[in-house]
């Protein structure tokens, strides 16, 4: 079958939630038998979001090969349940980079080098590599950013030059756009969407189908008043009002008739019945009412919730299978330092870690470890939520009053976390950690092995530092459990302590991992046993 190309671009205003609507859009087209891959092309100059910061991107999402890459393609892993490869993201930074290594080399003959076409050419060659990659039969492709911006202007022109190349009748353009509402008269306005439908067809494309996003109901009077003004069918307009859960985006889509209106725009019948039984269950667990478990989130970043939008999501994941409401009281680090937020960590059933980089906030998060363990609350650590229960199991139990981890403290007389060894070496700090897939071994009759009911794992990374095995010893004589080691043992994976309910950290990101229908098995632990602490 020829590839089709489901292109979307974004209207109005960014965070509108362009990402989510192609993910439940790739489910709605995998569920009709299709063989679906999923592509997000950032505008920033930024080789990858690795080396920026969470506050200006949001979370770096890691693949199994080791991509760091936008939030977006989490969602996309989530909906759709593909494993998803480094081909799947890419930035304007990569293009021009490889370019212009191109030109370097003498690739180009002494020609002049431009936007148009080696610019466009590269970056066409990285959209088809996506079905060379996958042998997909629907590509979905999401362009970052909206029309109109001068930055994603020549991935626009690249579509509009692919879709000569492979054909209109395998392409769609899907725009997703915002409608404003007045708050003086509560009228939804269209003229926004207008604009940049202009904006669109003033480089040649004219979307095939229009989302139209609101936080209100849109009447179908609206959506047919659109398809008039932007020269859309009646019928393609699809009126998007903000979901209360998430996982019910695709359902709406699916009731709306979205999936059959792009299989009979692209020429294609479904193969199979799509099921969506599963995710309808899936939301009416969440509306259930439930009993609620408090959990405290100790982060640096958390005045941008999207910095953890993968551990939240795991979260609910676990929650839903735990037939409970999980309620994230966000803490910053930082406020524990001051004798601030305290209050939050204090009515909590668990405590949350998650990973981070740089000093800023560390011994906040040491003393929230501290705090799990010396009260015995639940604790979950990810990452650096890892590293800091480590410093803190040094300092409280083997007195080593400066144990530390080398990142924080150079000149720490005790590492317990520090450098590992092939990373002493790096200098460049773009896509040099450990990253990605690397198996973990279980250790019998631990809590992680317990919860995981498997002898091995394997599960994303993105750290450079370590435990470090000179303290190995000490740490087990004081009731340390090294319960998941990398298979020649060198590589300490899971942490857990043995006279506590649960505290479990691990040196890996399992909220990569986490899926609406396969919740995590150490976020499952966590849950399980914040139930039971809060005695629910
Ligand atoms: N900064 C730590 C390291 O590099 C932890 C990283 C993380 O939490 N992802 O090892």
């Amino acid at each position: 079958m020829t590839t089709k190309y489901l292109f979307f671009t974004g209207g109005v205003v960014s965070s509108v939630g362009k990402g989510v609507t192609a993910a439940a859009m790739g489910l709605l087209l995998k569920e009709r038998g299709f063989k679906v891959a999923v592509q997000k092309l950032d505008p920033y100059i930024n080789v990858d979001p690795g080396t920026m910061s969470p506050y200006q991107h949001g979370e770096v999402y890691v693949l199994d090969d080791g991509a760091e890459t936008d939030l977006d393609l989490g969602h996309y892993e989530r909906f759709i349940d593909n494993r998803l490869s480094r081909v799947s993201n890419f930035t304007t930074g990569q293009v021009y980079a490889e370019t212009i290594a191109n030109e370097r080399r003498g690739d180009y003959l002494g020609r002049t080098i431009q936007v148009i076409p080696h610019i466009t050419n590269e970056i066409k060659r990285r959209i088809r590599l996506v079905e060379k990659e996958t042998g997909a039969e629907i590509v979905l492709l999401e362009v970052g950013g909206t029309v109109g911006d001068i930055e994603s202007q020549p991935f626009l022109e690249s579509l509009r030059q692919l879709r000569n190349e492979v054909g209109r009748e395998n392409c769609l353009f899907v725009h997703v756009t915002w409608l404003p509402t007045i708050g003086a008269t509560g009228e939804i306005k269209t003229k926004p969407t207008q604009h940049s439908v202009a904006a669109l067809r003033s480089i040649g494309i004219s979307p095939n189908i229009i989302i139209a996003r609101a936080d209100q109901h849109v009447e179908k009077s609206l959506c047919e008043k659109i398809a008039l003004f932007c020269d859309v069918d009646r019928d393609s307009v699809i009126p998007m009002t903000t979901a209360s859960v998430l996982y019910e985006v695709p359902l709406l889509l699916e009731d709306l008739g979205v999936g059959e209106l792009v299989l009979t725009k692209l020429g294609l019948t479904a193969k199979s019945k799509p099921n969506m039984q599963p995710w309808r269950k899936l939301v009416e667990d969440v509306r259930k009412p439930k009993p609620t478990v408090k959990l405290a989130l100790v982060g640096k970043y958390v005045e941008l919730q999207d910095a953890y939008m993968s551990v939240r999501e795991a979260l609910k994941h676990a929650a839903i299978a735990n037939e409970v409401e999980v309620e994230i009281g966000w803490v910053h680090s930082v406020d524990l330092e001051k004798d601030k937020g305290w209050d939050v960590i204090k009515n909590a059933d668990a405590i949350l870690v998650p990973g981070g980089f740089g000093s800023r906030g560390i011994e906040g998060k040491i003393l929230a470890a501290r705090y799990a363990r010396e009260n015995k609350v639940p604790y979950l650590g990810l990452c650096l939520g890892m590293q800091v229960m480590s410093i803190d199991f040094a300092r409280g139990l083997l007195n080593l009053e400066d144990a530390n981890s080398s990142e924080f403290d150079r000149s720490t007389e005790n590492p317990v976390i520090d450098l590992m060894l092939d990373q002493r070496s790096v200098t460049d700090m773009g896509g040099t950690m450990r990253l990605g897939l690397y198996p973990c071994v279980l250790q019998e009759g631990t809590k992680a092995a317990a919860m995981y009911g498997v002898a091995q794992v394997d599960e994303r990374h993105r750290h450079r530092f370590e435990f470090n095995n000179a303290y190995r010893a000490e740490f087990e004589k004081h009731g340390m459990v090294f319960s998941g080691l990398s298979p020649d043992g060198n590589l300490v994976e899971i942490v857990e302590l043995k006279d506590h309910p649960y505290m479990v950290a691990s040196q890996f990101h399992p909220e990569f991992l986490s899926r609406p229908m396969k919740p995590h098995p150490l976020f499952m632990g966590l849950l399980k046993a914040a139930k039971v602490k809060a005695g629910k």
